[in-house]
């Protein structure tokens, strides 16, 4: 048993930027982090882009080098699994091992991809993809193969159909909804999204599921519910993710859909805080309790959680984004989606220049950028936080300037 001032479960973005605010705010102590992973916190995003692809490397990945972590006295517990979190004894459990006592600790636990049940879902060649070691198994299959399936029309599957396809691969992509990207709930967004991978030569199976994996000792074709059989090298599973969270069952911390967070991050037990993936917080701007798995969530919530536990200011205050890239297009999305009554749209994707206005009784509240300048962009995220009441024709008017439409607040920036 050692005694830490620190303890962070979790070995992702969030807690390697939780780190660094900690200390840059002046947090003394030791910390522990304990990581499931076997590699230092890395980012994801190149996981499912320029990594798989080839064209970067492992280390480039890296948030922080090792050195970072000896520098700021982080004693790092790599493959490594949390059973349980004692609040009373303010101890964390080893898995086979160990207690280690905090005195705060960070929950940034993340998610864990869902896994299909299909008959032959467990043959070698039908892949998920979230750690860099995934990737990396996926990069070495597709250096050997022709032909792949991508099950699921979310942010994996459309980024790792896209960089297959770029490596050269005849790629399938089976989804249960008849268009792609459904986060951006708008049917005739999600059409354009297909027409799109269609144009690129990427084969659509709308809507179908796979019904099984077929194979004897590797997976080499799949049949799908609506009775079509297709041969492949291999499959990659993205059907979207769960929050890990057994290990606190008993601790007393209050889980719903996550880990419930206040608006400073912090859990329904006293000294222990949640940020990233694992975070289900209260976003004041939109008046409701929001949980986030996107690399900017991580990067803006680990950094804040790092300085209140450190004793310094900070809390959930700023309009989310997220972004995809597919096929050279970066697409990015500014505020909440699920909350709109109207959409009304300038442009297209095939033009590679697209806004999408999502409106709540006139009032912005998310928008989707393509092919936008940076100005545009913010002044998109100040139109959602000023929350004006906008004319919809005069978003629909491709002459109307988005900064004639915002309030005069430039201290707001
Ligand atoms: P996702 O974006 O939630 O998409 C999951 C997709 O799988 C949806 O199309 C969903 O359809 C479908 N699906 C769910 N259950 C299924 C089933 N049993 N059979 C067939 N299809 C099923 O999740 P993801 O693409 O797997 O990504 C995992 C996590 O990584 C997500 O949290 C994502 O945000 C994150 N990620 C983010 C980025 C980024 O920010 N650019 C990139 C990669 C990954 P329904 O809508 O019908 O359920």
């Amino acid at each position: 048993m050692k005694d830490f001032e620190l303890v962070i479960i979790g070995g992702g973005l969030a807690s390697a930027r939780a780190i660094k605010s900690y200390r840059e705010e002046g947090g003394a102590g030791r910390i522990l982090l304990v990581s499931k992973d076997s590699a230092l916190p890395y980012h994801r995003p190149p996981l499912s882009k320029r990594y798989l692809r080839g064209e970067t490397e492992a280390v480039d990945a890296l948030v922080e080098s090792a050195t970072f972590y000896a520098d700021n006295d982080v004693e790092m517990l790599l493959e490594t699994t949390v059973a349980r979190v004692d609040s009373r004894e303010r101890a964390v459990e080893i898995e086979g091992g160990p207690r280690h006592r905090y005195r705060k600790l960070l929950i940034a636990s993340g998610a864990r991809p869902r896994r299909l049940d299909s008959p032959g879902a467990n043959l070698p060649g039908v892949f998920s993809l979230r750690s860099l070691s995934d990737s990396t198994v996926i990069r070495e299959a597709a250096g050997q193969a022709r032909e792949a399936l991508v099950i699921g029309g979310g942010f994996i599957g459309m980024e790792v159909a896209a960089s297959l396809r770029h490596l050269g691969l005849e790629v399938t992509l089976i989804n249960r909804a008849s268009g792609l990207f459904q986060a951006l709930e708008a049917p005739e967004l999600e059409r354009e999204v297909a027409i799109f991978f269609a144009d690129h030569d990427v084969n659509l199976l709308l809507p179908d599921q796979v019904a099984a994996f077929c194979g004897r000792s590797h997976v080499d074709s799949i049949e799908t519910e609506i009775g079509k059989r297709l041969a492949t090298d291999f499959v990659v599973a993205g059907i979207g993710a769960e929050p890990v969270v057994d290990f606190l069952a008993g601790s007393g911390v209050e889980l719903d859909n996550g880990v419930v967070v206040g608006e400073r991050f912090e859990t329904s037990v006293p000294g222990i805080y949640a940020a990233g993936d694992v975070a289900n917080f209260y976003d004041s701007l939109f008046d409701r309790r929001r949980r986030i798995e996107h690399w900017s969530n991580a990067n803006y919530q680990g950094d804040q959680v790092g300085r209140i536990l450190a004793g310094g200011d900070g809390g959930y205050d700023t309009v989310s984004t997220f972004f995809s890239e597919i096929f050279g297009l970066t697409l990015k999305v500014f505020g909440d989606l699920s909350g709109h009554s109207e959409l009304v749209v300038r442009g297209s994707l095939s033009d590679r220049n697209l806004l999408g206005f999502y409106l709540q009784q006139g009032r912005l509240v998310a928008s989707l950028a393509v092919g936008q300048e940076k100005q545009t962009e913010e002044e998109l995220q100040l139109l959602i936080k000023q929350q004006v009441v906008l004319d919809s024709d005069l978003l629909a008017d491709p002459s109307t300037d988005i900064s004639s439409l915002l309030k005069p607040a430039a201290n707001e920036r």
